[in-house]
């Protein structure tokens, strides 16, 4: 399949990629000290010739593989429908039923999917979608595409979009025994409301507890309603796993921390707090006070859309191949449709005349 060696589909994306997790915690908090200037795992990921490749010779099972459209459609007469050649069509393929020798149902290989309602192919989407996780410069995008500042522009807010998406569905805990988790707080404007309610400023900054499981891709990402101690616990207990080593510089918000909520999350649940100015456990709730104290550096205020970027981003350093991570976020949010329905509305329509 690849220019380089022959290799199907299949054997491509059975290639173990492992994320290199070192084993001790200590080392894994060595290596956030002296991060490397680019992960090792980012170079592993498909070039820009495989998936031209790919794109050339099967976009269809590419997108099929990741679950970006379906593999199978069931028609509202029961039966599977069939993936059928349509000279016509840019996809090249549609959906089909053709029990009972007439035509059942039709139904586009995009209905559902992140391509619904782009007049690109598959294929031409798939390259800017690549373009846009290896953060290629505009004039490079310009230079690769044949396609309007209008129509990369949309793309570019397609993307953004997406992480949105991504962000907000991923809800499971994470960390656990030896993991490490990055705490990050942002405070969100809202940009569409900002010039509307310009004299309620305050209402369009909303604070967004984000947090990510180091040498992985896990994250959770939601808004804080407030930051009283009982929520904070609340949330440390509900979405970090027990055992978690647990640091970053939002520790400010936490600064209503009770001495019983800190004993409950240290002692009971294990996790421990460590501070990264320090370089020490933060082991008792006095001690979390002072550094909760500390001022975090930096402005954190960001944009909606770009800090939704930048944090999904941050998530994508440590996946073994960035593009196919976010093809496989984006199929999650993105469902294909796997069934059709039978319209009644017409049939009536057509047995009334
Ligand atoms: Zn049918």
């Amino acid at each position: 399949m690849f220019t380089q060696r022959d290799i199907s589909l299949e054997e491509y994306f059975n290639q173990s990629y492992s994320v290199e997790e070192p084993e001790s915690k200590k080392q894994k908090l060595d290596y956030l000290y002296n991060p490397p200037e680019k992960s090792n795992n980012t170079s592993s990921g498909m070039k820009a010739f495989q998936l031209h490749d790919i794109l050339k010779k099967c976009p269809i099972q590419f997108c099929q593989y990741l679950k970006l459209i379906a593999s199978s459609v069931t028609c509202y007469c029961g039966q599977p429908m069939n993936l059928a050649f349509r000279s016509g069509m840019s996809d090249g393929f549609q959906w089909c039923c053709k029990h009972k020798k007439t035509h059942c149902s039709t139904l586009s290989i995009r209905k559902g999917t992140w391509f619904e309602n782009s007049r690109l192919t598959i294929p031409e989407i798939l390259w800017i979608a690549y373009m846009w996780v290896y953060q290629y410069s505009y004039s490079s995008i310009v230079h690769e595409t044949d396609q309007t500042s209008q129509t990369l522009l949309q793309w570019n807010l397609c993307c953004q979009e997406a992480c949105k998406l991504i962000l907000e569905s991923k809800k499971n805990p994470i960390g656990g025994s030896d993991k490490i988790v990055e705490i990050f707080e942002y405070i969100v404007q809202d940009e569409r409301k900002s010039k509307k309610q310009n004299d309620k400023k305050e209402n369009n900054k909303k604070r967004k507890f984000c947090a990510l499981q180091h040498f992985s891709t896990n994250l959770i990402c939601f808004t804080l309603e407030n930051a009283k101690s009982d929520t904070v616990c609340e949330i440390l207990d509900e979405y970090i796993l027990s055992g978690t080593t647990v640091f970053g510089n939002a520790w400010n918000s936490f600064v209503d921390l009770n001495s019983v909520d800190f004993e409950y999350l240290t002692m009971e649940k294990e996790i421990t707090f460590y501070d990264f100015v320090t370089k020490t456990e933060i082991d008792t709730i006095e001690k979390f006070w002072e550094i909760a104290k500390r001022q975090s550096p930096g402005s954190n205020v960001e944009s909606g859309r770009k800090f939704y970027e930048n944090f999904y981003r941050k998530s994508l350093f440590f996946a073994p191949d960035p593009f196919i991570t976010f093809l496989k976020d984006i199929a999650m949010i993105y469902k294909p449709q796997k069934e059709t329905y039978r319209k009644e509305a017409s049939k009536e329509k057509h047995n009334a005349s």
